[in-house]
């Protein structure tokens, strides 16, 4: 994903000049993952890791970027915004690659046949069956014991809408994530 960006990233000539210039603390610095905010005291965009810092004596709450947050706390230590940022970008990779090779399995399912004679594959760590109707027209998926709802006339549709199912399944628990 893209977003336009702009060079005034953390240019304290263009800070606000209704909050003090420093002795703010970091508090903590949340990863907004899609959702990107604007730096309030430098106004640029797009803010990913948003750091929030703190004024204790004038009770000034910000929500800035990296750059500014650095600035504000003058915190260049191990456990301050640059530092904290980059442990936040690199564990967003990890997660990132993991997801990315969970998705890169469902391009290589496996199906093989059970001694009844149904196909059957283990999808993202859970076991999808094809099951035949009782008259054998129509295919049914049955997931980890129980069935899905959708019926497919070709076992090679039943196998298409499992790995559909898993895709789904993996798009809906990244987005919670
Ligand atoms: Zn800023």
């Amino acid at each position: 994903m893209t977003h336009p960006s702009d060079n005034f990233d953390g240019d304290p000539r263009r800070w606000r000049t209704d909050v003090p210039r420093k002795g703010f603390v970091l508090v903590d610095v949340i990863d907004l993952g899609r959702e990107y905010a604007k730096c309030e005291m430098c106004g640029h965009t797009p803010v990913r890791y948003q750091h929030h810092v703190l004024h204790t004596e004038r009770n000034v709450h910000l929500l800035v970027g990296c750059i500014c947050a650095e600035k504000l706390t003058e915190d260049y230590s191990d456990t301050g915004p640059a530092a904290t940022e980059k442990r936040l970008k690199s564990a967003a990779a990890k997660k990132a690659l993991k997801q990315a090779r969970r998705r890169q399995q469902l391009e290589n399912i496996y199906w093989r046949k059970s001694k009844k004679g149904h196909w059957w594959a283990k999808i993202d760590g859970k076991l999808i069956v094809i099951v035949p109707s009782k008259r054998g027209e129509t295919y049914r998926l049955c997931i980890d014991g129980e069935f899905g709802r959708r019926s497919y006339l070709t076992q090679e549709a039943a196998q298409e809408g499992a790995r559909d199912w898993a895709r789904a399944m993996i798009d809906w628990e990244e987005g919670l994530s």
